[in-house]
């Protein structure tokens, strides 16, 4: 199955990604995740992704569409995929459709007055990528998974959250609309524990 998650940051796509990517057998592609990869290891792809994930801007169209299908044309994509985080604008969207047929799409809701204290407080595992919150951490600073350290993502700051938001309200939510007319479009609540939201998930993919 062809899946995409929708959600503004802080919905909890990547926690949600990463199960769904094992109960389902398919890959788990982050966008986000590929720019981290690339920032780290300093590739020009990397340098053009700073810039604009530093502001809480989105990277342009063309550098983020030519990486999905680049990846979408690799061996384990075949029997399904599952897309977190992109796409993001109508145009990628767009562009999307022309090499793949997505199939599914979930929709994570979480009212907008709750995303930033939820991003703010984020903790991730710098080593496998498991996302925390710093209210259920009891002060612990390594991740339960693998034993790696946690660390904030440096686009977790309010003012940077800020304008991601906005990017968000302006720029992602129009697809929504977009997928609804298409007949795709799943709606879940995201509000609750994380094996909830996951529930809720699995019942409407069927
Ligand atoms: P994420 O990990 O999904 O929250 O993404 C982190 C940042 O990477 C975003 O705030 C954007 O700057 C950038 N990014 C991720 N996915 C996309 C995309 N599909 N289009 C443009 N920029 C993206």
């Amino acid at each position: 199955m062809n899946i995409l998650l929708l959600g503004a940051p802080g919905a909890g796509k990547g926690t949600q990604a990463v199960r769904l990517a094992e109960r389902y057998g398919i890959p788990h592609i982050s966008t986000g995740d590929i720019f981290r990869y690339n920032i780290k290891e300093k590739t020009p792809i990397g340098v053009i992704a700073k810039s604009y994930i530093d502001k809480g801007q989105l990277v342009p169209d063309e550098v983020t569409v030519q990486i999905v299908k680049e990846r979408l044309e690799k061996e384990d994509c075949k029997s399904g995929y599952l897309l977190d985080g992109f796409p993001r604008t109508v145009a990628q969207a767009e562009a999307l459709e022309k090499f793949s047929k997505v199939e599914a799409v979930v929709d994570i809701d979480v009212p907008l007055d709750k995303l930033l204290k939820r991003i703010t407080g984020r903790r991730v595992c710098g080593s496998c990528g498991e996302s925390y919150h710093i209210d259920h951490l009891d002060g612990k600073t390594s991740c339960s998974k693998c034993g790696e350290e946690l660390i904030q993502r440096a686009d977790d700051n309010e003012q940077t959250v800020a304008s991601r938001l906005d990017v968000y309200v302006k720029q992602t939510s129009p697809l929504t609309e977009y997928y609804a007319e298409k007949g795709i479009l799943k709606n879940v609540n995201g509000m609750g524990s994380v094996d909830e939201v996951f529930d809720r998930i699995i019942s409407v993919l069927g």
